[in-house]
């Protein structure tokens, strides 16, 4: 898909192409595999994230078959596989649910999720009208391929359009002249 306006078309092949991410259910859409992907990784630090999100991503994960007991409170309250620790001790004492070390980055998949739009609004406070709408275009893109977008994917997506912007600047300036409202 061609966001230019006229008969332009490229000569050269894209400079940057499409990263095409892994997706596990591309050829499994199996339950086994869609309650994977359904699942949300929280209460760890990032490195342990990391570390389930792989387990998830590649099929490795083996979901718990009955409630595994806490470390700290001995009680079996903990539903998700590779956790130690239950929430509310690891709540308690501030760390990671997995490795159990204190941890400033503990993930809280609400906040971040928070934090983008933050920062997305504000990014996009500051731009001009022809990259915000550039910019929503990407995006809207990526979204509508499933794939989530996060705050490294819009700097990178503002280092494409500034580059984009580059390329094209002498045929968008035709563009001065019809401004939206
Ligand atoms: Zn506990
Ligand atoms: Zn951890």
């Amino acid at each position: 898909m061609s966001c230019s306006r006229g008969n332009n078309a490229r000569t050269r092949p894209q400079k940057h192409q499409n990263k095409t991410a892994f997706k596990n259910n591309l050829h499994d859409t199996s339950k086994k595999t869609k309650f994977l992907n359904s699942l949300e990784v929280t209460g760890v630090c990032e490195r342990c994230k990391e570390i389930i999100e792989w387990k998830i991503k590649y099929k490795k994960y083996k979901p718990l078959t009955a409630p595994a007991k806490c470390v700290a409170c001995e009680q079996r309250n903990i539903k998700h596989a590779y956790h130690v620790m239950c929430i509310n001790c690891a709540t308690e004492k501030k760390v990671c649910t997995k490795c159990c070390k204190s941890s400033e980055a503990i993930v809280d998949k609400k906040t971040e999720i928070v934090d983008n739009e933050t920062k997305l609004q504000s990014i996009i406070k500051n731009l001009p009208e022809r990259k915000k709408r550039t910019l929503l275009r990407h995006i809207k893109k990526k979204e509508n391929e499933g794939n989530e977008v996060t705050t490294s994917d819009i700097d990178t997506m503002l280092v494409e359009i500034g580059k984009l912007e580059l390329d094209n600047d002498s045929s968008e300036d035709v563009n001065f002249f019809d401004l939206d409202d």
